[in-house]
């Protein structure tokens, strides 16, 4: 794990301003671990591409099994308590035979829904039951700029075809005048299809999306895949900056919102974007996990990647809405106790911050620096996420 090494300053004094905007966007006035507010269910692993990055093309872990609908249906009983429900895992989630059923419960129940999809199935019908519910958010998944990328990296899907799909989709809802659901392109960014955003930006511009998402590839599961990571704790490259530098710019003209992650990191965030404060992933056997990356493939130990190294992983998994309720899950002591580790990290961040009301010079802003450092440093991100790419800002 080399790649680690001395912080020059401005990194270092760019990385204190990320973690104070983090720690505005998270804070909360709790003093106790907050409620969960957010759930990604993995409604199957069952999928109709063979996408090279997807742990679901290299496994041999459950691969077509569909989540229970009676466990969803009694799962629904928290929903009032939550904000939004996710509906995907390692699998296409419209190939469940009952989703749009699973998206109804979910909207009874005074919750937002939304799933994403690689847009395979996305023809008028299932276009006419996103209008119907409505579905909250569509994201669909696109790896390149043109389809030689693309249907390289998502085997089975070709992009004009896609695209066209989405196409329909926004006009649609457009047409009944409706402003749900949003709709994102999720845009996956590896050497490959770097190159390609700024002409991702344009045809996202010409549909008429939402957003434009630009996620790395986050959780590699084979070193060919590690490989073709673009951001870690080096310089990265210039070509690439250049190409987020022209994207920018162009969703900036054309007042496409534009979501790009950092290319460099050095030091562990305070909580991960994915939130496990608040938020939870369900596998498609009911088991609840703090996220996707600890459970790939339902029960099976997998392979993850971390700067160039084999990363041997059991799921990581706190109970079963098969036996428990949520609430009964989220309370686990095991659960809590993971947890506890992100809640410290931020609690220690905030009263650092309120302790400093003021910052002079430079060197106060180093000496501030190095005792965030310090205390955060006694306040580690849980072992499992220290080797987790999500927990460095990717
Ligand atoms: S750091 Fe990674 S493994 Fe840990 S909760 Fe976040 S996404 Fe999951």
């Amino acid at each position: 794990m080399g790649e680690q090494s001395e912080v020059p300053l401005i990194d270092r004094i760019k990385r204190f301003f990320r973690k104070k905007e983090q720690g505005k966007k998270q804070a909360g006035t709790k003093s106790t671990l907050p409620a969960p507010a957010v759930a990604q269910v993995e409604v199957t692993t069952r999928c109709n591409l063979k996408c090279t990055m997807c742990p679901r093309t290299h496994f041999s872990g459950e691969k077509n099994v569909d989540f229970p609908f009676e466990v969803f249906e009694s799962f629904s009983a928290s929903f009032p308590k939550l904000n939004h429900v996710h509906l995907q895992g390692w699998g296409e989630p419209l190939l469940h035979p009952r989703i749009f059923d699973m998206a109804a419960l979910v909207t009874q129940n005074q919750c937002r829904v939304g799933f994403t999809t690689n847009g395979s199935l996305l023809d008028d019908r299932v276009i006419a039951e996103i209008l119907r519910l409505p579905v909250h958010h569509v994201a669909v998944s696109v790896a390149g700029a043109d389809d030689a990328v693309h249907g390289a990296i998502r085997v089975g899907s070709n992009l004009d075809t896609l695209l066209g799909r989405v196409a329909n989709l926004v006009d649609a809802r457009n047409a009944a005048g409706q402003s749900e659901p949003a709709v994102h392109l999720s845009y996956m960014m590896t050497r490959k299809s770097a190159a390609g955003l700024p002409e991702m930006v344009r045809k996202a511009h010409e549909i008429g999306v939402d957003r434009l998402v630009a996620p790395n590839l986050d959780c590699p599961v084979t070193i060919e895949e590690e490989e073709e990571r673009i951001f870690g704790f080096g310089e990265p490259e210039k070509a690439i900056e250049k190409v987020l530098d022209e994207a920018r710019i162009l969703a900036n003209d054309k007042k496409l919102r534009l979501s790009v992650y950092p290319l460099k990191f050095s030091d562990e965030i305070l909580v991960c974007e994915l939130n496990p404060l608040t938020q939870f992933f369900v596998n498609v056997h009911g088991d609840v996990a703090p996220c996707p990356y600890a459970s790939l493939m339902g029960r099976t130990p997998y392979d993850r990647y971390f700067l160039g190294e084999t990363v041997p992983s059991q799921p990581l998994v706190f109970g079963s809405l098969v036996e428990a309720s949520m609430e009964a899950v989220w309370q686990n002591e095991e659960y809590r106790k993971f947890r506890v580790q992100y809640w410290n990290r931020r609690t220690a961040y905030d009263n650092l911050s309120k302790s400093r009301t003021s910052i002079h010079s430079v060197f106060g802003l180093q000496d501030y620096i190095r005792e965030i450092d310090r205390v955060l440093a006694q306040y580690p991100v849980p072992p499992f996420c220290r080797t987790c790419y999500k927990a460095f800002g990717a």
